[in-house]
């Protein structure tokens, strides 16, 4: 009897490339509810393995819904963590707040579109300076955002073919993503949509769980940037940077303040150069893709 071939993986499904360098080879980091979380061997990249389109993602995945699921299994599983997580959120300025503040860092005033705008809570307090827009997958979430900004503001739908179809390119000044890139299957086509709706010099302001951060390492599977399947990519400000750079975005200097890896979230910026890129009439297939192992 012969042996049975060997593989580089150690998940016999493997349906989803790297979605950082496309690559296959990776290692299993944690198992959940039939989920792997996977790093890529090349690249380091952090991922949910197997596949998931926007139909099932909007129907069967609604965030509202799974954030409550994952929310009631973690203060069933640790009532003092989120007991004293609530007190912390409360000595910190509001969020939408803090949202609206990491983004005048870097742009004041123009046409804004968020990314995944849930209920229109950020791009109400937005509107006070810039023209905004908004894209959002769930139905529900999109009619409260629609209450809050006006119809004709909210275009509703996988963000990736709304954000290609609906806008014309160059169009914005600012793209803000607030949570929205850990939930999206095709994160670079994400970034690449960034990339043609901004004009040379506008800026992408993102913010997702920060996997390099010590608590993911302290609580494993129970750290609080860990919802399966609903987010399916996990960055650490290396693949970060390096997933924005392969999609023509430059990123722009972390503040000190942001980039320690105490903090479980993980802000970065990045800007369409003045200049036109190359690299997006080139195949994305063979480019290298380089980035620091992670903790
Ligand atoms: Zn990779």
């Amino acid at each position: 009897m012969s042996a049975l071939p060997t593989t580089p993986f150690d998940h016999p499904q493997v349906t989803r490339p790297c979605p950082l360098c496309e690559s296959l080879p990776r290692r299993t980091l944690y198992q959940r509810d039939g989920w792997n979380i996977v790093r890529c061997d090349k690249c380091s990249m952090v991922f949910l393995d197997g596949q998931m389109n926007y139909e099932t993602q909007r129907d069967d995945h609604d965030w509202i819904d799974d954030y409550e699921k994952e929310t009631a299994r973690r203060t069933q599983k640790h009532p003092l963590v989120l007991a004293l997580s609530k007190v912390v959120k409360k000595t910190r300025p509001e969020t939408n707040q803090r949202l609206l503040a990491q983004t005048t860092r870097w742009k004041r005033f123009g046409k804004l579109i968020d990314f995944g705008c849930g209920d229109g809570s950020f791009l109400a307090r937005a509107a006070q300076q810039f023209d905004v827009f908004g894209i959002e997958l769930s139905p529900r979430l999109a009619e409260r955002a629609r209450q809050k900004i006006g119809a004709a503001k909210i275009h509703e739908g996988p963000l990736t073919e709304v954000a290609n179809n609906e806008f014309p390119a160059g169009s914005f000044d600012v793209v803000t993503q607030f949570g929205y890139i850990e939930h999206e299957w095709q994160p670079f086509a994400g970034l690449a949509a960034a990339y043609r709706l901004l004009k040379h010099g506008g800026v992408t302001i993102l913010k997702t769980p920060n996997f390099a951060s010590w608590n993911r390492s302290v609580m494993g599977l129970d750290w609080c940037g860990f919802h399966i399947p609903a987010h399916c990519n996990y960055f650490t400000p290396a693949t970060l940077a390096a997933m924005l750079s392969r999609a023509g975005l430059e990123p722009l200097p972390r503040p000190f303040a942001d980039s320690l890896p105490t903090s479980d979230s993980l802000w970065i910026a990045a800007r369409k150069p003045d200049y036109p890129c190359a690299f997006l009439e080139t195949p994305l297939t063979g480019k290298e893709i380089k980035a620091a192992p992670t903790t």
